[in-house]
């Protein structure tokens, strides 16, 4: 086949690669100017980025990603490796709790991916670049989908792309399947639109947070100040993380509610700076005699979960084209799974094609069953989470506790005792059960689909014996309250 793919990121990369593996001729068309350069460092400063603002901000790649690598790509895990990434392992976080820990062969595929999304993306085209076929031209935005009318379904054949190439001209590139990779803002909506396709329908759900990052790199001679791969906490107001990179570097992420002005401040360097010295897990990597910063904070808003469903009451809306990754389905990005969620519809991609060989509609159809059963549920887990962080942090904006059970007319909140319940008995328990670590890894990891672990009955028990010892326990204090931070701004 000749195929097209619209957008030359992390999507349109990785199925420029499965596709070309099948034999495919594979053109990506990228509308960022992205010239390929010497080294990754030389990337992140001449990369103009304005397609794909998440490159600034901090990314890690989970295990089921990794292992799909590991196990259909190894030298490019072996080049990623040589440019400084790291694999982190299940059990190195695990010995940091447990003396003598009892490892299970299945440990060695809980490994996060440490690397920064530059070095990843520079890499990866690199690597795609070698198989020969495919041709990737940066600078070059498509603006449409060419289209005729299939005279057996009725519906628009979309036969290729309209595209603005460098000079400013307009051109038609043919494609027998067109891959929409155009990430989160892609305009499949308004080029289906313009074909007189179906209407396309878009799920969506607000995530709640705007994103602040800062990348550092640790001084000679320090080390990180823990092996717990990404490290999150939640000061309610306030997320955190903070996310191992390649090359000894690391990236802090601070996330808040976009209703929340105060907050705001995060999205400048100084602002960012004064906050996350105050969020004592994150102030130990911070320190001027751990690491440097190597960059500003950069912000991101406007961030969605997202569905975008391209085959509705059983029929693609068009026939000859995909979407695949962010185009397709995107959810919070505190959770790291988008790359793992393109990962898995590029290969479902290149086996429906085989599958289907001369079939456009069935590969269209093949592909929607995958990312169905294997993505979708994912988001739906994702949306729930989100509306849920969103009432808690209302509740606290408004001065109320989002963890507080007990009502005053004597009934009980169920959500606020759900919260509770995971805060005081599933989380301390996971430092205390290996077995529930290892399962919450797993489905961190996206090893393991969505299930609610507490309904197996050996973590409920856990969980509530360590809830039982909650008063025991002196309280965890992740940082500030809301009301101390704003105190700490206003000084
Ligand atoms: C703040 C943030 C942090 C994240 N952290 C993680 C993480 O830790 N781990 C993880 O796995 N995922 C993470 N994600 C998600 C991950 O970044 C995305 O899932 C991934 O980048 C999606 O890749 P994509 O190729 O589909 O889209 P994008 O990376 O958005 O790329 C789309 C590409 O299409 C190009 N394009 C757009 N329109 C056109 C056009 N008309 N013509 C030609 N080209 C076009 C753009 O320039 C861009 O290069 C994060 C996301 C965000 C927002």
């Amino acid at each position: 086949m000749q195929i097209v793919v619209i957008g030359g990121s992390v999507a349109g990369l990785i199925t420029s690669l499965a596709l070309a593996r099948d034999g495919h001729q594979v053109t990506v068309l990228e509308k960022d100017p992205t010239p390929l350069t010497a080294s990754p460092a030389e990337a992140g400063e001449h990369w103009k980025r304005q397609g794909a603002p998440q490159a600034m901000h901090s990314h890690a790649f989970l295990g089921r990603m990794h292992n799909m690598i590991r196990d259909r790509e190894p030298e490019l895990l072996k080049t990623l490796l040589e440019h400084g990434a790291e694999e982190l392992t299940f059990q190195d976080a695990a010995r940091q709790y447990f003396d003598d820990p009892e490892f299970e062969p299945a440990d060695d595929d809980i490994r996060l991916l440490a690397c920064s999304r530059i070095t990843f993306e520079w890499v990866l085209r690199q690597h795609v670049l070698k198989t020969g076929l495919v041709d990737f031209r940066d600078g070059m935005e498509v603006t449409g989908f060419a289209a005729e009318s299939d005279p057996v379904s009725d519906l628009p054949r979309i036969t290729g792309v309209q595209v603005n190439n460098k000079a400013g001209d307009t051109e038609t590139l043919h494609g027998d399947l067109v891959v929409d990779a155009s990430g989160r803002r892609t305009k499949l909506a308004s080029w289906l639109s313009a074909i007189d396709a179906r209407d396309l329908e878009e799920v969506s759900s607000p995530c709640g947070i705007f994103y602040a990052t800062r990348f550092y790199r640790l001084l000679d001679g320090q080390e990180r100040p823990n092996k717990d791969g990404i490290i999150g906490g939640d000061l309610g107001y306030l997320k955190v993380g903070i996310f191992p990179a390649d090359d000894r570097t690391f990236s802090i992420t601070l996330a808040a509610s976009p209703d929340d002005e105060s907050m705001r401040v995060i999205l400048r360097t100084a602002g960012f700076e004064n906050v996350a010295a105050t969020i004592p897990m994150v102030a130990t990597w911070i320190d001027p005699h751990v690491s440097e910063p190597i960059s500003e904070a950069h912000g991101m808003a406007n961030l969605n979960n997202m569905h975008r469903l391209t085959v509705q009451d059983g029929e693609p809306l068009a026939l000859g084209f995909v979407a695949i990754g962010d185009s397709r389905v995107h959810a919070n990005p505190l959770t790291g799974r988008g790359c793992t969620l393109l990962w898995i519809s590029a290969y479902a991609l290149s086996d429906a094609i085989r599958k289907f060989p001369d079939d456009v509609r069935g590969v269209a159809l093949e592909l929607n069953s995958v990312v169905e059963r294997d993505c979708a549920p994912w988001l739906q887990s994702q949306m729930q989470q989100d509306a849920d962080a969103i009432e808690a942090n209302r509740l606290l904006r408004d001065g109320q506790d989002p963890y507080q059970a007990e009502r005053d007319d004597g009934t009980t909140d169920p959500k606020a005792q759900t919260r509770s319940f995971i805060r005081d008995g599933l989380i301390p328990a996971v430092r205390e059960n290996l077995d529930l670590m290892r399962a919450l890894a797993r489905f961190g990891h996206m090893l393991d689909m969505p299930s609610n672990l507490l309904e197996r009955p050996e973590f409920m028990q856990a969980a509530l014996a360590s809830y039982e010892q909650r008063h025991d326990r002196p309280p965890r204090i992740e940082g500030p309250s809301r009301t101390e931070m704003l105190e700490i701004l206003r000084a």
